[in-house]
């Protein structure tokens, strides 16, 4: 990939900075318009929001009542497209309220009937009131008292990390260039107009001169340092907000429905959503000062979250039974206004041009990606005056698809894919070995991750080519090494690399685990 980039006569159409969900959806929709395109990411794909959202393709229940209903509507079309078009990363799922007032289940109901019709051709099943029976059977694990009955309806449930790799895979797939630890360091200019960018490829320290017809900015809550790279004055266009998941046993909620609180006692939305062989627990919505790579979870959220599960599980968690904690920032488009709390603030996407042609894209979620990377391509290309070509990605099919996906399959979300990795096996029987039970996690993985993935470092399969250090740190740091052995070989790696690897992998570790969160 970093060959392309050699030639400084290049020119590209467009060029992506950003490699997360709006990045990837602007790059996969240039350039199946036709657009040379180049995308660059300073770490990995998917490394900053985009692979610690709620795993939630959803119209989002909570905008509708807030009246919002262009934004429901839009997000529950986008939820259809991305379940059709890959299938094997993207499954139904039923989720249930439970009501402890005799007015909430009609009220509910009525509601998600209306979130029903929406999404109208591409609904996914019926909401439906539920008895107290009915509830208690759908999650056995619920408390029971005073409880009335509830309401079960339906969305959409993926894996966000993995969605970005076979993205950027899908890109290259339609002769786009994707580059992961390439950082942007400078706006290249002429008379005021951005004519390319300088980026450093962060593992050996090269510098390259990168020239284009248009840049795009997608760099999720570091959007204002590229504006500032045009002009340092600019005005801020992004309000971060964190928010935080606990990650704990499946015997916490039983079975495979989801819980969802509508309104927690403080107004927010809570979710309990079972993911791989663990439940997922958030999230919380905090205004943050900082734009950062890795933030932390505080320890009100973290107490914040296991109060309010408490109130409604059986079995009381505490901080011994987090498996693991991670913490996004959402890069929410700050109003005009001031005042506005950050979970007031709109969830859809805001597109802006600079005046030297700079085009930005912010807020916005991963369900509309694909519609992010729609519209910001439409401004980009009148910008650049780009040869006009209609989009194609609402039919367009992800790399990994497959048809008929076996769930029961601990690897299926490998999609096609996994014809490929059956066939490491079949051809050499050691790649069979069993790297972690827990995780169903076998050596034919680590291997297919570097050769075809593009992982270059341990976290990246840790974090996001497997889903370990967020599913269970404890574990994730157990197969560290033997991670770091097989990578080391298939890279041509020596000691040295595996022992800072395998340093840089347990600081970053401590981040998740939810002791060490406490007291920050
Ligand atoms: C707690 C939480 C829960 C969420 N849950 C859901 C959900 O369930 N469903 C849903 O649809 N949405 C959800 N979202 C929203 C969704 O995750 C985000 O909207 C989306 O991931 C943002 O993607 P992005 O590409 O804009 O930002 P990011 O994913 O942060 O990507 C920006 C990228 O730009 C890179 N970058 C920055 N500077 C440079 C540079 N100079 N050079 C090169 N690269 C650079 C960064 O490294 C980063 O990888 C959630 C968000 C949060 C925080």
């Amino acid at each position: 990939m970093i060959r392309h980039l050699e030639d400084p006569a290049t020119r590209w159409d467009v060029v992506v900075i950003g490699g997360g969900a709006s990045g990837l959806g602007a790059a996969l929709e240039a350039v199946t318009r036709g657009y040379r395109t180049l995308l660059l990411e300073q770490h990995d794909f998917a490394k900053g929001t985009s692979s610690r959202s709620t795993k939630l393709v959803h119209g989002g229940v909570r905008y509708l009542a807030q009246g919002n209903i262009s934004l429901v509507l839009e997000a529950l079309k986008e939820r259809g497209r991305l379940k059709r078009n890959a299938p094997h990363l993207v499954k139904d799922q039923s989720f249930v309220i439970p009501c402890y007032l005799w007015w909430c289940v009609p009220f509910y109901t009525i509601g998600l009937t209306l979130y029903d019709l929406l999404a109208g051709r591409l609904g996914i099943g019926r909401s439906v009131p539920l008895s107290r029976k009915g509830v208690q059977k759908a999650l056995p694990a619920i408390k029971t008292e005073k409880l009335k009955g509830g309401v079960r309806y339906f969305d959409c449930q993926f894996d966000d990390a993995r969605l970005a790799v076979n993205l950027a895979r899908t890109i290259h797939e339609h002769g786009g260039v994707v580059i992961n630890y390439m950082q942007v360091t400078g706006l290249m200019l002429n008379d005021g107009r951005i004519i390319g960018v300088v980026a450093k490829e962060m593992e050996q320290g090269r510098s390259f001169s990168i020239k284009a017809r248009v840049v795009v900015n997608a760099t999720g809550v570091f959007v204002d340092d590229i504006l500032k790279m045009e002009h340092p004055t600019a005005r801020d266009v992004v309000r971060p907000s964190q928010g935080i998941h606990l990650v704990m046993e499946r015997s916490f909620l039983k079975g495979e429905e989801a819980l969802m609180i509508p309104r927690t006692s403080d107004g927010r939305v809570l979710f309990a959503v079972p993911w791989h062989n663990r439940v997922v627990v958030g999230t919380t919505d905090v205004e943050k000062q900082e734009a950062a790579l890795e933030p932390r979870a505080a320890e009100a959220e973290i107490a914040y979250i296991l109060e309010t599960a408490e109130r409604y599980l059986a079995r009381k968690p505490t901080l011994d039974d987090v498996r693991s904690v991670f913490t996004g920032l959402r890069p929410l488009a700050a109003p005009s206004g001031e005042g506005k709390k950050t979970k007031e603030i709109s969830r859809g996407h805001k597109i802006l041009v600079s005046e030297g042609g700079l085009i930005t894209i912010t807020g916005g979620k991963w369900t509309t990606y694909r519609k992010m990377g729609e519209d910001v391509i439409d401004a980009a290309a009148s910008r650049a005056a780009l040869t006009p070509v209609k989009s194609v990605t609402r039919h367009l099919k992800i790399h990994g698809y497959r048809e008929k996906v076996d769930r029961s399959d601990p690897l299926h979300w490998y999609g096609s894919d996994l014809d490929q990795l059956e066939k490491l096996t079949g051809e050499d029987p050691g790649m069979s070995a069993v790297i972690s039970e827990k995780l169903h996690i076998i050596k034919a993985q680590i291997v297919w991750a570097v050769r075809e993935e593009m992982a270059r470092t341990v976290e990246d399969f840790l974090a996001r080519r497997s889903r370990a250090l967020q599913l269970d740190v404890a574990e994730s740091l157990r197969i560290a090494p033997d991670i770091a052995r097989i990578m080391a070989t298939e890279l041509g790696y020596d000691d040295g690399w595996i022992a800072s690897q395998l340093d840089a992998f347990a600081a970053l570790a401590r981040n998740y685990k939810p002791e060490m969160n406490m007291n920050h």
